[in-house]
């Protein structure tokens, strides 16, 4: 169900067509009540966090403001969420499990309200049974031992001690106190006098955050980001699956074009070219191996060098060792090979009652069965039960499937016993190397600008809107879903605007 990107042509005059792929999913509300004479013709491409957050965001506004919209969802994929996506355990709908991202806090006020608007629950701890899963909650590995272990998930006085031994005082407080400020400084882009903000640079600065984009750990990161990666990440948002591309196209008329999604990733064709004041740059993502999956064994101690009583971590985070220069691309995890291995959760085998375990690690390659069976100390190979692989363009990006690996590491044939009983891969390309920068893309991408301008776009909330400027900043979901917001207020106060000037 992989898909051709969206083809976007747009008529001199301003009004916009959208030509989608066959497989575009066109999302849209045809019950809309508000539907009267002339509504604005939105379309969005992208159902991400920024697109649906986007589509959302300007039904109420607009209705709000007592004016009539029409919004057409596009997107490559099937379902709504973009990276925010789940999958099925064992493909039992009962027993769904985050693919993509998954975590948001307190301060994440638009997916906070969202639960509470659309009676969602948020999960911590959803065990199929009482019987405690034993171990610390958090560790960090650096592949000889484990360099901190934390008991609880919650912050205890005994915790704090145990960081306040390890690092003194001070460390761990300044690292409270910027997150604390960071925080502060950042919900000051929901309200007025910054929120709505037609530029995302001068916004940053605003409040306070330019710099911290601009300065810290320039050299480092700007060598990252010249590394091989960039172009794997680039080139993984066009198809390389050519046998699957159907150019069946939709076309329909639109007044405003969001466009919610990485701007390589688009393919867009405009006619006439220069209706775009700008075009983005490729955004250099990280690829990122996701692997979950589900096996009657937890971890093994002796794989993390504890004794054989001991049990290990719930969730370990990795590091380097101390004498280990940081590598880059396929080599970010060093001689540990991985980012993090977290035990999700505990539940039934659907098949045969057993209680199992399921894990996500990430990792920077993919990992072999092989590497599962070790780490999970049974010494052999694994075997898969049903064993999933998704690339890049399943939920994010298009076309690069990962290739089975033959390596003997990975032959479970040799393997009568079940080890892993059901396997999930995925590929994305996760989130951007942030590089430092001094300023971000620009939130409108045509002539326009607010109150509107007529002798190019921006009439009455028409034109070219991008969301990604936000991914170089911080990509979350909820930065994202502000983005999203942002540009709904603009498009429809602009409209307000437009309308009071006729
Ligand atoms: C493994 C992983 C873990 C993460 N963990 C977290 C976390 O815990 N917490 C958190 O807040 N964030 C996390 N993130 C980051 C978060 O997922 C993203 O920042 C956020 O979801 C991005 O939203 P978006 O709408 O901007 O982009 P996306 O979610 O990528 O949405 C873009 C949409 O556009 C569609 N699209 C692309 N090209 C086209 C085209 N040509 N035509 C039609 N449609 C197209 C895509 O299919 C997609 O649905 C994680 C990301 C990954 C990959």
């Amino acid at each position: 169900m992989r898909l051709l990107s969206a083809l976007i042509a747009i008529t001199a005059r301003g009004a916009l067509s959208a030509i989608s792929g066959e497989e575009q999913v066109p999302l849209t509300d045809t019950t809309n009540p508000d539907h009267v004479d002339t509504p604005l013709n939105v379309a969005i491409i992208g159902a991400g966090a920024a697109g649906s957050s986007s589509a959302y965001h300007l039904a109420q506004f607009a209705r709000e403001a007592g004016l009539p919209i029409n919004i057409t969802i596009f997107d490559r994929n099937p379902y709504i969420g973009g990276r925010a996506t789940t999958v099925n355990v064992h493909d039992d709908p009962a027993q769904p499990v985050e693919l993509g991202a998954s975590i948001f806090v307190q301060a994440n006020q638009i997916l906070l309200n969202a639960t509470r608007d659309f009676n969602l629950s948020t999960t911590e701890d959803d065990d199929d049974d009482d019987s405690p899963i034993p171990g610390a909650a958090l560790a960090i590995w650096d592949g000889q031992s484990l360099l901190y272990q934390q008991t609880t998930g919650k912050t205890s006085w005994w915790e704090n001690a145990k960081l306040i031994w390890k690092y003194g005082l001070l460390n761990p407080l300044r690292t409270l106190n910027l997150k604390r400020s960071t925080i502060a400084a950042f919900l000051r882009l929901y309200t007025s006098p910054v929120f709505p903000f037609d530029s995302l640079t001068d916004a940053a600065e605003q409040i306070g955050l330019l710099p911290a984009a601009t300065n810290e750990g320039k050299e480092e990161a700007s060598s990252e980001v010249d590394d091989d990666d960039d172009d794997d990440a680039e080139s993984g948002f066009t198809s390389r699956q050519p046998q699957r591309q159907r150019q069946h196209q939709h076309q329909e008329n639109f007044d405003t074009v969001i466009l919610a999604a990485p701007y390589q990733s688009l393919n867009l064709t405009l006619t006439p070219s220069s209706l775009l004041t700008h075009t983005p740059s490729p955004i250099p993502y990280v690829s990122l191996h996701v692997t979950l999956f589900t096996t009657p064994h937890l971890l093994s101690p002796t794989f993390f060098n504890l004794s054989p009583d001991q049990p290990a971590p719930k969730t370990i985070l990795t590091t380097l060792p101390a004498d280990e220069a940081p590598g880059q691309g396929s080599s970010s995890a060093g001689s540990v090979g991985f980012f993090s291995i977290s035990l999700i959760r505990s539940l039934r085998n659907p098949g045969t009652g057993e209680r199992e375990y399921l894990y996500k690690i990430f990792s920077p390659e993919r990992v072999s069965r092989g590497f599962l069976a070790r780490i999970l100390g049974v010494g052999q190979r694994g075997q898969s039960g049903g064993e999933k692989v998704e690339g890049v363009g399943e939920g994010e990006g298009a076309g690069v499937d990962i290739e089975t690996e033959n390596d003997d590491d990975d032959n479970d044939d040799m393997n009568p016993e079940q080890i892993i009983t059901w396997l999930h891969r995925k590929l994305w390309h996760s989130y951007p190397y942030e590089t430092p920068r001094d300023g971000f893309e620009p939130i409108r991408l045509d002539h326009g600008g607010r109150g509107g301008n007529k002798e190019g776009g921006g009439e009455g909330g028409r034109g070219i809107w991008y969301t990604g400027g936000m991914e170089s900043f911080i990509s979350t979901m909820e930065t994202n879903a502000l983005m999203g917001r942002n540009v709904a207020r603009l498009v429809v106060d602009e409209w307000v605007t437009g309308m009071r000037e006729r």
